[in-house]
Protein backbone atom coordinates (compact mmCIF):
# COMPACT_ATOMS: atom_id res chain seq x y z
CA UNK A 1 0.00 0.00 0.00
CA UNK A 2 2.09 2.88 -1.49
CA UNK A 3 -0.97 5.30 -1.48
CA UNK A 4 -1.36 7.31 2.12
CA UNK A 5 -5.20 7.57 1.41
CA UNK A 6 -7.58 5.80 3.20
CA UNK A 7 -10.05 3.94 1.19
CA UNK A 8 -12.21 3.64 4.27
CA UNK A 9 -14.37 6.78 3.75
CA UNK A 10 -18.30 5.08 3.05
CA UNK A 11 -20.44 3.44 4.79
CA UNK A 12 -18.35 1.15 6.85
CA UNK A 13 -19.42 -2.48 7.88
CA UNK A 14 -18.66 -4.37 10.68
CA UNK A 15 -18.70 -7.99 10.50
CA UNK A 16 -18.95 -9.15 13.92
CA UNK A 17 -19.94 -11.91 15.62
CA UNK A 18 -22.60 -9.78 17.67
CA UNK A 19 -23.64 -6.70 17.71
CA UNK A 20 -24.75 -7.67 13.64
CA UNK A 21 -25.39 -5.34 10.85
CA UNK A 22 -29.56 -3.53 11.72
CA UNK A 23 -31.39 -2.89 8.64
CA UNK A 24 -32.72 0.57 7.90
CA UNK A 25 -35.95 -0.81 8.77
CA UNK A 26 -35.25 -2.02 12.34
CA UNK A 27 -33.57 1.22 12.59
CA UNK A 28 -36.56 3.32 11.92
CA UNK A 29 -39.02 1.83 13.42
CA UNK A 30 -37.32 2.65 16.11
CA UNK A 31 -36.77 6.20 15.40
CA UNK A 32 -40.07 7.48 17.14
CA UNK A 33 -41.09 9.47 20.23
CA UNK A 34 -41.44 7.58 23.37
CA UNK A 35 -44.74 5.64 23.62
CA UNK A 36 -47.68 5.18 25.99
CA UNK A 37 -46.84 2.45 28.12
CA UNK A 38 -50.44 2.16 29.35
CA UNK A 39 -52.43 1.35 26.02
CA UNK A 40 -52.07 2.02 22.39
CA UNK A 41 -49.97 0.78 20.05
CA UNK A 42 -47.24 -0.62 21.98
CA UNK A 43 -49.78 -3.40 23.22
CA UNK A 44 -50.41 -4.12 19.27
CA UNK A 45 -46.93 -4.36 18.58
CA UNK A 46 -46.07 -6.85 21.65
CA UNK A 47 -48.99 -8.93 20.23
CA UNK A 48 -47.78 -9.39 16.84
CA UNK A 49 -44.37 -10.01 18.35
CA UNK A 50 -45.12 -13.19 20.33
CA UNK A 51 -46.32 -15.40 17.81
CA UNK A 52 -43.31 -14.40 15.25
CA UNK A 53 -40.43 -14.81 18.20
CA UNK A 54 -42.25 -18.42 18.96
CA UNK A 55 -41.90 -19.28 15.00
CA UNK A 56 -38.60 -18.32 14.77
CA UNK A 57 -37.13 -21.08 17.29
CA UNK A 58 -39.85 -23.39 15.72
CA UNK A 59 -42.21 -23.73 19.33
CA UNK A 60 -45.89 -23.28 20.22
CA UNK A 61 -45.31 -22.90 23.74
CA UNK A 62 -44.01 -20.11 26.06
CA UNK A 63 -41.73 -17.25 25.86
CA UNK A 64 -40.03 -14.60 28.10
CA UNK A 65 -38.21 -10.96 27.17
CA UNK A 66 -36.07 -9.84 29.29
CA UNK A 67 -34.39 -6.44 29.18
CA UNK A 68 -30.71 -7.60 28.87
CA UNK A 69 -27.87 -9.42 26.44
CA UNK A 70 -27.27 -12.89 26.19
CA UNK A 71 -25.92 -13.27 29.74
CA UNK A 72 -28.60 -12.16 31.39
CA UNK A 73 -30.58 -15.02 29.28
CA UNK A 74 -28.37 -17.39 30.34
CA UNK A 75 -28.94 -16.43 34.17
CA UNK A 76 -32.64 -16.49 33.30
CA UNK A 77 -32.24 -19.79 31.90
CA UNK A 78 -30.51 -21.11 35.15
CA UNK A 79 -32.99 -19.37 37.57
CA UNK A 80 -36.10 -21.02 36.49
CA UNK A 81 -34.22 -24.41 35.69
CA UNK A 82 -32.53 -24.83 39.35
CA UNK A 83 -32.94 -24.38 42.52
CA UNK A 84 -29.28 -24.18 44.29
CA UNK A 85 -27.68 -27.34 44.55
CA UNK A 86 -28.91 -28.94 41.85
CA UNK A 87 -26.97 -30.47 39.19
CA UNK A 88 -26.18 -29.48 35.38
CA UNK A 89 -24.54 -31.06 32.33
CA UNK A 90 -22.79 -28.60 30.56
CA UNK A 91 -20.91 -29.33 26.89
CA UNK A 92 -18.74 -26.94 26.07
CA UNK A 93 -16.47 -26.42 22.79
CA UNK A 94 -15.74 -22.57 23.25
CA UNK A 95 -15.91 -19.92 25.33
CA UNK A 96 -19.10 -19.30 25.18
CA UNK A 97 -20.39 -22.85 26.62
CA UNK A 98 -17.61 -22.37 29.41
CA UNK A 99 -19.40 -19.33 30.39
CA UNK A 100 -22.45 -20.46 30.70
CA UNK A 101 -21.03 -22.90 33.05
CA UNK A 102 -19.23 -20.32 34.74
CA UNK A 103 -22.73 -18.59 35.04
CA UNK A 104 -24.77 -21.60 36.79
CA UNK A 105 -22.04 -22.34 39.23
CA UNK A 106 -21.83 -18.59 40.21
CA UNK A 107 -25.54 -18.92 41.27
CA UNK A 108 -25.21 -22.15 43.08
CA UNK A 109 -25.43 -24.96 40.45
CA UNK A 110 -23.07 -27.84 40.78
CA UNK A 111 -22.23 -28.19 37.41
CA UNK A 112 -20.41 -31.09 35.62
CA UNK A 113 -18.62 -29.43 32.57
CA UNK A 114 -17.39 -31.54 30.06
CA UNK A 115 -15.27 -29.85 27.86
CA UNK A 116 -14.72 -30.56 24.30
CA UNK A 117 -12.04 -28.18 23.29
CA UNK A 118 -12.23 -25.49 20.84
CA UNK A 119 -12.17 -27.11 17.67
CA UNK A 120 -14.01 -30.71 17.70
CA UNK A 121 -17.82 -30.88 17.76
CA UNK A 122 -19.01 -32.77 21.06
CA UNK A 123 -18.18 -36.29 21.57
CA UNK A 124 -21.68 -38.09 21.78
CA UNK A 125 -20.46 -40.86 23.37
CA UNK A 126 -19.20 -39.19 26.16
CA UNK A 127 -22.11 -37.81 26.52
CA UNK A 128 -23.95 -40.70 26.70
CA UNK A 129 -21.52 -42.00 29.22
CA UNK A 130 -22.24 -39.46 31.35
CA UNK A 131 -25.75 -39.55 30.97
CA UNK A 132 -26.00 -43.15 32.34
CA UNK A 133 -23.65 -43.22 34.78
CA UNK A 134 -25.87 -40.79 36.38
CA UNK A 135 -28.34 -43.49 37.18
CA UNK A 136 -30.11 -41.95 40.04
CA UNK A 137 -30.92 -39.21 37.42
CA UNK A 138 -29.52 -36.32 39.46
CA UNK A 139 -28.75 -33.87 36.44
CA UNK A 140 -31.74 -31.90 36.13
CA UNK A 141 -30.37 -30.14 33.00
CA UNK A 142 -28.17 -30.71 29.92
CA UNK A 143 -27.04 -27.30 28.72
CA UNK A 144 -25.62 -27.02 25.19
CA UNK A 145 -24.64 -24.38 23.02
CA UNK A 146 -26.08 -24.98 19.21
CA UNK A 147 -22.98 -22.42 17.71
CA UNK A 148 -20.44 -21.41 19.93
CA UNK A 149 -19.48 -17.62 18.69
CA UNK A 150 -16.06 -18.17 19.76
CA UNK A 151 -14.99 -21.40 17.91
CA UNK A 152 -18.22 -21.41 15.01
CA UNK A 153 -18.25 -25.21 16.59
CA UNK A 154 -21.73 -26.01 15.31
CA UNK A 155 -24.06 -29.16 18.03
CA UNK A 156 -26.22 -31.29 16.41
CA UNK A 157 -29.14 -30.48 18.58
CA UNK A 158 -31.21 -33.61 17.29
CA UNK A 159 -28.30 -36.08 18.14
CA UNK A 160 -27.92 -34.90 21.48
CA UNK A 161 -31.66 -35.34 22.03
CA UNK A 162 -31.91 -38.58 20.23
CA UNK A 163 -28.92 -39.48 23.01
CA UNK A 164 -30.89 -38.50 25.74
CA UNK A 165 -33.64 -40.24 25.01
CA UNK A 166 -31.54 -43.74 23.92
CA UNK A 167 -30.25 -43.40 27.47
CA UNK A 168 -33.60 -42.79 28.98
CA UNK A 169 -32.04 -39.78 30.74
CA UNK A 170 -35.15 -37.33 32.33
CA UNK A 171 -33.11 -34.00 32.12
CA UNK A 172 -33.92 -31.08 30.92
CA UNK A 173 -32.30 -29.76 27.86
CA UNK A 174 -31.31 -26.10 26.82
CA UNK A 175 -29.65 -24.60 24.25
CA UNK A 176 -27.62 -21.51 23.80
CA UNK A 177 -28.78 -20.54 20.21
CA UNK A 178 -27.50 -16.91 20.76
CA UNK A 179 -25.68 -17.08 17.72
CA UNK A 180 -27.36 -19.07 15.37
CA UNK A 181 -31.58 -18.24 15.69
CA UNK A 182 -32.53 -17.04 12.34
CA UNK A 183 -28.97 -18.06 11.00
CA UNK A 184 -28.88 -21.77 11.36
CA UNK A 185 -31.48 -24.02 11.15
CA UNK A 186 -33.24 -24.98 14.56
CA UNK A 187 -36.54 -26.50 15.43
CA UNK A 188 -37.35 -26.15 19.10
CA UNK A 189 -40.45 -28.00 19.70
CA UNK A 190 -39.53 -31.08 16.84
CA UNK A 191 -35.82 -31.24 18.22
CA UNK A 192 -37.47 -31.97 21.82
CA UNK A 193 -36.12 -28.69 23.41
CA UNK A 194 -37.58 -27.65 26.41
CA UNK A 195 -35.41 -24.11 26.98
CA UNK A 196 -33.54 -21.89 24.00
CA UNK A 197 -31.90 -18.65 25.04
CA UNK A 198 -31.06 -15.99 22.34
CA UNK A 199 -30.56 -12.08 22.58
CA UNK A 200 -31.43 -9.90 20.00
CA UNK A 201 -28.51 -8.42 18.71
CA UNK A 202 -26.88 -11.09 16.19
CA UNK A 203 -29.44 -13.15 14.00
CA UNK A 204 -32.11 -11.02 15.51
CA UNK A 205 -30.88 -8.15 13.97
CA UNK A 206 -31.81 -5.83 16.73
CA UNK A 207 -29.42 -3.88 19.39
CA UNK A 208 -27.93 -5.81 22.14
CA UNK A 209 -31.24 -5.07 25.09
CA UNK A 210 -33.14 -8.57 25.08
CA UNK A 211 -32.45 -11.38 26.38
CA UNK A 212 -34.87 -14.06 25.05
CA UNK A 213 -36.24 -17.45 26.92
CA UNK A 214 -38.26 -20.03 25.20
CA UNK A 215 -39.83 -23.13 27.19
CA UNK A 216 -41.31 -25.94 27.24
CA UNK A 217 -44.49 -26.56 29.11
CA UNK A 218 -42.95 -29.28 30.19
CA UNK A 219 -39.64 -27.23 31.70
CA UNK A 220 -42.82 -24.91 33.01
CA UNK A 221 -43.81 -27.34 34.77
CA UNK A 222 -41.18 -29.07 36.39
CA UNK A 223 -39.29 -25.93 37.52
CA UNK A 224 -42.21 -24.55 39.07
CA UNK A 225 -41.01 -23.55 42.43
CA UNK A 226 -36.91 -23.72 41.91
CA UNK A 227 -35.56 -21.80 44.69
CA UNK A 228 -32.89 -19.58 42.19
CA UNK A 229 -36.01 -18.08 41.40
CA UNK A 230 -36.45 -14.49 42.09
CA UNK A 231 -39.31 -12.25 41.10
CA UNK A 232 -37.30 -10.48 38.51
CA UNK A 233 -35.96 -13.67 36.56
CA UNK A 234 -39.65 -15.46 37.23
CA UNK A 235 -40.45 -16.60 33.43
CA UNK A 236 -44.26 -17.08 34.69
CA UNK A 237 -45.71 -13.95 34.97
CA UNK A 238 -43.30 -12.76 31.59
CA UNK A 239 -44.73 -15.86 29.17
CA UNK A 240 -48.34 -15.64 31.22
CA UNK A 241 -49.37 -12.57 32.50
CA UNK A 242 -52.56 -11.20 32.09
CA UNK A 243 -51.33 -7.63 32.79
CA UNK A 244 -49.02 -5.89 30.15
CA UNK A 245 -46.44 -5.18 32.82
CA UNK A 246 -45.69 -8.29 33.39
CA UNK A 247 -44.18 -9.10 30.70
CA UNK A 248 -41.28 -7.28 31.60
CA UNK A 249 -41.69 -6.83 35.17
CA UNK A 250 -41.95 -3.05 35.12
CA UNK A 251 -41.65 -0.80 32.56
CA UNK A 252 -41.20 -2.60 28.71
CA UNK A 253 -37.87 -1.86 26.60
CA UNK A 254 -40.50 0.30 24.12
CA UNK A 255 -38.07 0.77 21.32
CA UNK A 256 -36.63 -2.65 21.08
CA UNK A 257 -39.41 -3.95 20.75
CA UNK A 258 -40.64 -1.67 17.76
CA UNK A 259 -37.14 -2.91 16.47
CA UNK A 260 -37.68 -6.06 17.09
CA UNK A 261 -41.28 -6.36 15.97
CA UNK A 262 -39.83 -5.04 12.60
CA UNK A 263 -36.80 -7.28 12.52
CA UNK A 264 -39.34 -10.41 13.06
CA UNK A 265 -41.33 -8.77 10.10
CA UNK A 266 -38.54 -9.32 7.98
CA UNK A 267 -37.79 -13.05 9.36
CA UNK A 268 -41.10 -13.68 8.37
CA UNK A 269 -41.39 -11.77 4.44
CA UNK A 270 -37.96 -13.47 3.29
CA UNK A 271 -39.50 -17.29 4.95
CA UNK A 272 -37.27 -18.43 7.58
CA UNK A 273 -36.06 -21.48 5.89
CA UNK A 274 -34.76 -19.21 3.41
CA UNK A 275 -33.46 -17.02 5.67
CA UNK A 276 -31.02 -20.52 6.70
CA UNK A 277 -30.46 -21.18 3.59
CA UNK A 278 -29.31 -17.50 2.69
CA UNK A 279 -26.85 -17.82 5.73
CA UNK A 280 -25.79 -21.51 4.47
CA UNK A 281 -24.77 -20.18 1.28
CA UNK A 282 -22.94 -16.86 2.58
CA UNK A 283 -21.28 -19.14 4.86
CA UNK A 284 -20.20 -21.40 1.62
CA UNK A 285 -18.64 -18.24 0.31
CA UNK A 286 -16.43 -17.77 3.01
CA UNK A 287 -14.97 -21.21 3.52
CA UNK A 288 -14.57 -21.69 -0.30
CA UNK A 289 -12.35 -18.55 0.01
CA UNK A 290 -10.62 -19.72 3.21
CA UNK A 291 -10.25 -23.18 1.38
CA UNK A 292 -7.93 -21.64 -1.43
CA UNK A 293 -6.27 -19.02 1.01
CA UNK A 294 -5.06 -21.88 3.20
CA UNK A 295 -3.73 -24.35 0.23
CA UNK A 296 -0.74 -21.16 -0.18
CA UNK A 297 -0.28 -21.14 3.52
CA UNK A 298 0.73 -23.10 6.35
CA UNK A 299 -0.86 -21.16 9.26
CA UNK A 300 -4.09 -20.17 7.77
CA UNK A 301 -6.78 -22.32 8.17
CA UNK A 302 -10.24 -22.46 9.01
CA UNK A 303 -10.91 -23.38 12.98
CA UNK A 304 -13.26 -26.25 12.59
CA UNK A 305 -12.21 -28.87 9.85
CA UNK A 306 -15.64 -30.51 8.99
CA UNK A 307 -18.11 -28.47 7.00
CA UNK A 308 -21.00 -29.93 9.02
CA UNK A 309 -19.77 -29.11 12.45
CA UNK A 310 -19.83 -25.25 11.36
CA UNK A 311 -22.00 -22.91 12.10
CA UNK A 312 -23.41 -20.56 9.24
CA UNK A 313 -23.45 -17.82 11.24
CA UNK A 314 -19.88 -16.72 12.01
CA UNK A 315 -16.08 -18.57 10.89
CA UNK A 316 -13.48 -18.59 13.37
CA UNK A 317 -9.75 -18.45 11.44
CA UNK A 318 -6.26 -18.46 12.56
CA UNK A 319 -4.38 -16.43 9.67
CA UNK A 320 -1.09 -17.00 11.75
CA UNK A 321 2.06 -14.82 13.27
CA UNK A 322 0.62 -11.41 13.78
CA UNK A 323 -1.13 -11.21 10.58
CA UNK A 324 -4.77 -11.63 11.52
CA UNK A 325 -4.01 -8.25 13.58
CA UNK A 326 -2.70 -6.37 11.15
CA UNK A 327 -5.19 -7.80 8.69
CA UNK A 328 -8.19 -6.77 11.15
CA UNK A 329 -6.39 -2.90 10.95
CA UNK A 330 -5.79 -2.80 7.74
CA UNK A 331 -9.07 -3.95 6.81
CA UNK A 332 -10.87 -1.03 9.06
CA UNK A 333 -8.17 1.11 8.22
CA UNK A 334 -7.68 0.60 4.48
CA UNK A 335 -11.55 -0.32 3.76
CA UNK A 336 -14.09 0.47 5.77
CA UNK A 337 -14.62 -3.29 7.24
CA UNK A 338 -14.48 -4.46 11.11
CA UNK A 339 -13.61 -8.17 10.93
CA UNK A 340 -14.03 -9.65 14.03
CA UNK A 341 -11.28 -10.44 16.91
CA UNK A 342 -10.08 -14.08 17.74
CA UNK A 343 -11.85 -14.90 20.85
CA UNK A 344 -10.97 -17.99 23.61
CA UNK A 345 -8.29 -19.43 21.32
CA UNK A 346 -5.16 -17.67 22.98
CA UNK A 347 -5.18 -15.10 26.09
CA UNK A 348 -5.18 -11.63 24.65
CA UNK A 349 -1.73 -11.34 26.50
CA UNK A 350 -0.11 -14.30 24.41
CA UNK A 351 1.59 -12.90 21.37
CA UNK A 352 -0.25 -16.08 19.59
CA UNK A 353 -3.57 -14.08 20.08
CA UNK A 354 -2.76 -11.74 17.06
CA UNK A 355 -2.94 -14.79 14.87
CA UNK A 356 -6.80 -15.11 15.55
CA UNK A 357 -10.05 -13.69 13.72
CA UNK A 358 -13.47 -14.11 13.29
CA UNK A 359 -15.62 -13.43 9.82
CA UNK A 360 -19.37 -12.95 10.80
CA UNK A 361 -21.78 -13.30 8.33
CA UNK A 362 -24.83 -13.68 10.59
CA UNK A 363 -28.59 -11.38 10.42
CA UNK A 364 -29.25 -8.55 7.40
CA UNK A 365 -26.59 -9.73 5.28
CA UNK A 366 -26.62 -10.76 1.63
CA UNK A 367 -24.12 -11.53 -1.34
CA UNK A 368 -22.29 -8.39 -2.14
CA UNK A 369 -21.89 -8.20 1.32
CA UNK A 370 -19.54 -10.81 2.04
CA UNK A 371 -18.26 -11.05 -0.94
CA UNK A 372 -17.08 -7.50 -0.25
CA UNK A 373 -15.67 -8.46 3.17
CA UNK A 374 -13.87 -12.05 1.54
CA UNK A 375 -12.34 -9.13 -1.48
CA UNK A 376 -11.05 -6.45 1.25
CA UNK A 377 -9.73 -9.56 3.28
CA UNK A 378 -7.81 -10.89 0.10
CA UNK A 379 -7.10 -7.38 -0.71
CA UNK A 380 -5.23 -6.65 2.75
CA UNK A 381 -3.73 -9.91 2.31
CA UNK A 382 -1.73 -8.74 -0.75
CA UNK A 383 -1.36 -5.55 0.67
CA UNK A 384 0.38 -6.57 3.67
CA UNK A 385 2.26 -9.47 2.11
CA UNK A 386 0.57 -12.12 3.96
CA UNK A 387 1.38 -15.30 2.25
CA UNK A 388 -2.10 -16.85 1.08
CA UNK A 389 -2.97 -19.28 -2.12
CA UNK A 390 -4.59 -16.71 -4.88
CA UNK A 391 -8.21 -16.88 -5.74
CA UNK A 392 -9.86 -17.38 -3.00
CA UNK A 393 -12.40 -14.49 -4.64
CA UNK A 394 -12.93 -16.63 -7.46
CA UNK A 395 -14.01 -19.98 -5.11
CA UNK A 396 -16.41 -17.75 -3.33
CA UNK A 397 -18.30 -16.44 -6.19
CA UNK A 398 -18.13 -19.92 -7.83
CA UNK A 399 -19.74 -21.15 -4.23
CA UNK A 400 -22.36 -19.06 -4.88
CA UNK A 401 -22.77 -19.01 -8.34
CA UNK A 402 -22.84 -22.86 -9.07
CA UNK A 403 -25.13 -23.48 -5.82
C1 LIG B 1 -22.88 -13.48 21.98
C2 LIG B 1 -23.07 -14.79 22.67
C3 LIG B 1 -23.27 -14.87 24.04
C4 LIG B 1 -23.20 -13.68 24.95
O1 LIG B 1 -24.12 -12.72 24.62
P1 LIG B 1 -23.97 -11.25 25.25
O2 LIG B 1 -25.11 -10.52 24.66
O3 LIG B 1 -22.65 -10.74 24.81
O4 LIG B 1 -24.06 -11.39 26.72
C5 LIG B 1 -23.51 -16.12 24.59
N1 LIG B 1 -23.54 -17.22 23.84
C6 LIG B 1 -23.33 -17.18 22.50
C7 LIG B 1 -23.38 -18.44 21.72
C8 LIG B 1 -23.10 -15.96 21.89
O5 LIG B 1 -22.88 -15.91 20.57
Amino acid sequence: MKSPVSLAHGRPYLAIPGPSVMPDRVLRAMHRAAPNIYGGEIYDVVAGIWPRLRAVAGTVQNCAIYIGNGHAAWEAANANLFSRGDKALVLAVGRFGIGWAESARAMGVDVDLLDFGKSKPIDLARVEAALRADSGHQIKALLATQVDTSSSIKTDIKKLRAVLDAVGHSALLAVDCIASLGCDEYRMDDWGVDVTVAASQKGLMTPPGLGIVWFSEKARERCRGNDLRTPYWDWELRANGTEFWQYFDGTGPTHHLYGLSEALLMIEEEGLENVWARHRALAGAVWAAFDVWGSGSPTIAMNVANPADRGCSVTAARIGGQDATRLREWCEKEAGVTLGIGLGMALPNDPAWHGFLRVAHMGHVNAHMTLGVLAVMETGMQALNIAHGEGGILAATHSISSR
